[in-house]
């Protein structure tokens, strides 16, 4: 990650470009067309399709090469011969969830710091951890992340994703971000002599470098640009600067997620026209109000603001013990008044991968009702991540990123964290 690079390694890298060719595009080699196990007809007690907030009693699903075949009451569907039936007694299938904000390259800071894993964990050490994070977050109910920033990681995001979707480890769909965008000296580790050039957990840009920086991270495989608005101190990117970024991602068909916790961050965000902003627990009425208009979307992550107050040991859980998730539960609220889209994203890495659930709890205790808080979680999320022609729902023709989760989640949330069954692309990866 030291941007020092020395000469023997220079010229190393000279004999390798002489004696290799010109390296074709970062593309994951296809898929070798694997058969697809035979039909899976899945027999729940009750259906959440996404959509609808009233769950279907009777209803059967039916999974035939990866995708939804039919969904609907028993009686009415032409079950294809041979196929194999999943009991799921007492259970709701719904579609997997999708988490928006993930940092698969971190883990729990109650193990280590930010600060010492960005400048003290080696890469492999942090991808090793990574493919663990995937696959308790897929056995957790979440078939998709929307994972922003690697912190300090590189492109290691490309690669796991590669790895998942070659079926080399078991993860969910992931839609990554890269390296990120900050401001230059506005991020962290910092504090340091001036003079030394420590290794930042994003990459620093500004102005009309903004431009190059956008397109390099896109060049190397972001499906998102994530720019930090703003640190704790207030705005870093003038909301000019954070126009280029959405300009440049614009034009290479990748929308813009930015980090913003105070009114003027969100401010220039929302004015700049980003796809959706993060955290948002300093905007009030006039920001939400202005995020409503121009169809920015908040992703509220709750949770990492609880679970940061309790590994900082300052603070407990929920509402009443942490003056953290108080703030942004009002912030929430908010929003909720003036129309904002909410989507599900828990920020989870700091806090265990496979805690992720714990971000609708909070979501519903901060009074959004239930089934809006799935379908934050399923059908919104998949419109808001343009990637609801896939997922987000249990339709014909979907594909069957599909879970099971023991009693009703439109009644009990806490239902989102008993999850019995998991498909993704039809292969079942949890099973009661
Ligand atoms: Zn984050």
């Amino acid at each position: 990650m030291s941007r020092n690079v020395s000469v023997p390694l220079v010229l190393t890298l000279a004999v390798l470009v002489a004696f290799y060719p010109a390296p074709s595009p970062a593309q994951p080699p296809r898929r070798s067309p694997t058969s697809h196990p035979p039909a899976v007809v899945l027999r729940p007690a009750r259906v959440f399709d996404g959509v609808a907030a009233e769950p279907r009693v009777g209803w059967v699903v039916v999974v035939e090469d990866g995708k939804i075949a039919a969904a609907g009451p028993a009686a009415d569907l032409k079950i294809p011969e041979g196929a194999r039936s999943i009991e799921l007694p007492g259970m709701t299938l719904m579609p997997g969830m999708i988490d928006c904000h993930s940092h698969v390259l971190l883990h729990q800071y109650d193990e280590a710091s930010w600060e010492d894993q960005v400048l003290k964990e080696p890469l492999a050490l942090r991808v090793a951890r990574a493919t663990n994070h995937l696959r308790a977050d897929l056995l957790a109910g979440f078939t998709t992340l929307r994972d922003l920033g690697t912190e300090g990681a590189g492109y290691a995001d490309v690669g796991l994703k590669q790895a998942v979707e070659q079926g080399i480890i078991p993860g969910p769909r992931l839609l990554v971000a890269t390296r990120a965008i900050v401001a230059t000296r506005t991020y962290a580790p910092s504090g340091f002599a001036p003079e030394l050039q420590i290794p930042q957990g994003a990459e620093e840009a500004d102005g009309e470098s903004l431009r190059r920086v956008a397109r390099d991270q896109i060049g190397r495989g972001a499906d998102v640009v994530k720019i930090y608005a703003d640190n704790a101190q207030g705005a870093t990117f003038s909301a000019d600067e954070i126009k280029v970024v959405v300009e440049v991602a614009r034009l290479a068909g990748r929308p813009v997620a930015a980090h913003a916790t105070t009114r003027p961050g969100m401010l220039n965000a929302a004015n700049a026209g980003v796809a959706t902003i993060e955290h948002g627990d300093g905007g009030d009425a006039e920001v939400f109000q202005l995020m409503a208009r121009r169809g920015v979307a908040l992703c509220p992550t709750l949770t990492i603001n609880e679970a940061l107050g309790r590994v900082r040991g300052e603070e407990g859980n929920g509402v009443a013990g942490s003056p953290r998730l108080a703030k942004a539960t009002l912030a929430l609220r908010e929003a909720l008044k003036a129309g904002v889209t909410i989507i599900n994203g828990s920020d989870v890495g700091p806090f265990r991968h496979g805690e992720g659930g714990r971000e609708l709890q909070l979501m519903v205790e901060a009074g959004m009702p239930a089934p809006d808080a799935l379908r934050a979680a399923t059908s919104v999320a998949a419109r808001v991540l343009k990637v609801d022609d896939k997922v987000g729902a249990i339709k014909p023709g979907l594909l069957a990123d599909l879970i099971a989760v023991e009693g009703d989640p439109t009644r009990d949330i806490a239902a989102v964290r008993r999850v019995r069954l998991v498909l993704k692309e039809g292969t079942p990866h949890r099973e009661p």
